[in-house]
């Protein structure tokens, strides 16, 4: 029987170990409930934390930002693999940016970038849909090698004159940095056609005929038609100069210090911005935030393309007895999270825990390492259920998943997909029928546990 099952879980193992992470995966991983709390929290919606501080961010015009510049800060030092500064170019002027270098072209520089000043309180739409757009893709490519340097820049004083990214491009010009796209996001969140409806997803593109800037807006709409995204796009050149981009077409001293820059943002150009431009009516409430989600999927897609995605797969799978990084032929170094520190000789692809707690691994090849999530392992000295206990039913299962109970008996249950992201939550108390015909088809591993016992399913969806 013993035999049996290790034979199952190689099969498991070696199917799991043919998928690898590559752009899609990584769009995936734009979360809306993640962007949605940041645009509270930045727009003065709800209390957040700065310096150990409870705060309202309450407003971000020039002269009283220095909280936002300061939670802009502290978002992005909670990241890995990135530098951050603090760029002050005035007496209240201060731009943010972060620096994740690149594995082999680090001189190679794509930028993504916002700015954060506002001209009132809340201003949602105008910037702060911008702003949670930039955090949320250094978190999510943060924790992969790429090839070329990414920054994430947050500019101050763009509502007086375009300031903070001007100084950066100006001084870029005059560093002859190799800048080869710039991508400013300023307005992603409005979308109104239809009062009370969905809108018709439209969305510009700023661009004209300076440096690689049509190139590059050819490059966007390749990402855009070949990954799926809910949005239309209507191109606009000559595109406005009224935005952070224009300072890197006009940077330095005419053309020849002129870098690729665009705008990516809700439509001017069909006539369906905001109501509430450049007022305190500006608020979260007011946005569309599916299409705010489609707007960062799609400059994410455009952004781990450029920024060009090293092939490590930095994902684990979980039983119940063991952790496994679904990347093979690597280095490895299992982690625990609660102590932040290497778990002494666990250096295998696979790490069986001897007492509860949260993991990870560090996976390197090559001059690239990268970390995997922290997963919760608590599944250790449980009993599993007999055959007589507990059934799972049927394998295959196309829309409905039976799970079977002898008796009554209070269990959670968790079902998680082939990258270990939970898909599906239910607690019972009796036999209960799940419904996946939602869920694409694939593996997928259904956990069930009570305070004593605990079973791992594998379940197939047809
Ligand atoms: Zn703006």
């Amino acid at each position: 029987m013993k035999t049996l099952k290790t034979t199952v879980l190689c099969i498991l193992f070696s199917t799991i170990l043919s998928y690898s992470q590559n752009i899609q995966d990584i769009i995936d991983q734009v979360d809306l409930d993640r962007l949605t709390l940041t645009l509270n929290e930045f727009s003065g919606e709800q209390t957040t934390v700065v310096n150990g501080n409870t705060v309202t961010i309450l407003n971000r015009e020039q002269a009283t930002n220095e909280l936002a510049g300061d939670y802009l800060l502290e978002q992005l030092e909670a990241l890995d693999n990135i530098t951050v500064i603090s760029q002050p170019f005035n007496t209240n002027g201060r731009n943010i940016i972060a620096t994740q270098l690149g594995k082999t072209n680090p001189n190679d520089i794509y930028i993504v970038c916002a700015h954060y000043d506002t001209v009132a309180d809340y201003c949602a739409d105008d910037n702060a849909s911008g702003t949670a757009a930039v955090l949320e893709i250094a978190r999510i490519l943060s924790t992969q090698c790429l090839d070329n340097t990414v920054i994430y820049a947050l500019w101050d004083e763009e509502e007086i004159g375009l300031r903070g990214s001007s100084f950066f491009a100006d001084l870029a010009a005059s560093n002859g940095d190799n800048i080869l796209g710039v991508l400013n996001m300023d307005m992603i969140g409005y979308d109104g056609d239809a009062v009370g409806q969905p809108g018709d997803n439209q969305f510009d593109i700023d661009y004209r005929n300076i440096a690689g800037s049509v190139a590059m807006k050819n490059d966007i709409l390749s990402v855009l038609n070949t990954y799926t995204f809910d949005l239309s796009v209507v191109e606009v050149n000559p595109g406005t100069s009224a935005s952070d981009h224009a300072s890197f077409w006009f940077a330095g001293n005419g053309t020849t210090d002129a870098f690729s820059a665009v705008l990516v943002g809700e439509s001017w150009e069909t006539d369906d911005q905001t109501p509430f431009y450049h007022t305190s009516a500006d608020r979260v409430s007011t946005l569309d935030l599916p299409y705010l989600h489609e707007m960062v999927k799609l400059v994410t897609g455009y952004m781990v393309t450029k920024g060009s995605l090293v092939a490590l797969d930095n994902r684990v799978t979980q039983t119940t007895t063991m952790l496994s990084s679904n990347q093979s032929s690597a280095t490895y170094q299992w982690f625990n999270c609660e102590t932040d520190m290497p778990i002494s000789g666990e250096t295998n692809q696979s790490f069986t825990p001897s007492a509860n707690g949260i993991y990870a691994v560090d996976v390197t090849s090559g001059s690239c390492t990268e970390r995997s999530e922290c997963l919760v392992f608590d599944t250790l000295g449980l009993d599993t259920f007999s055959s007589e206990e507990l059934s799972v039913y049927p394998i295959p299962a196309n829309n409905f998943i039976t799970v079977e109970f002898s008796s009554e008996i209070s269990t959670s249950l968790k079902l998680y997909d082939v990258s270990g992201k939970m898909v599906q939550e239910n607690t019972t108390s009796d036999t209960i029928k799940l419904n996946i015909s939602d869920l694409p088809q694939g593996i997928y591993f259904l956990n069930v546990k009570t305070d004593k016992k605990s079973g791992t399913y594998k379940i197939v969806k047809e």
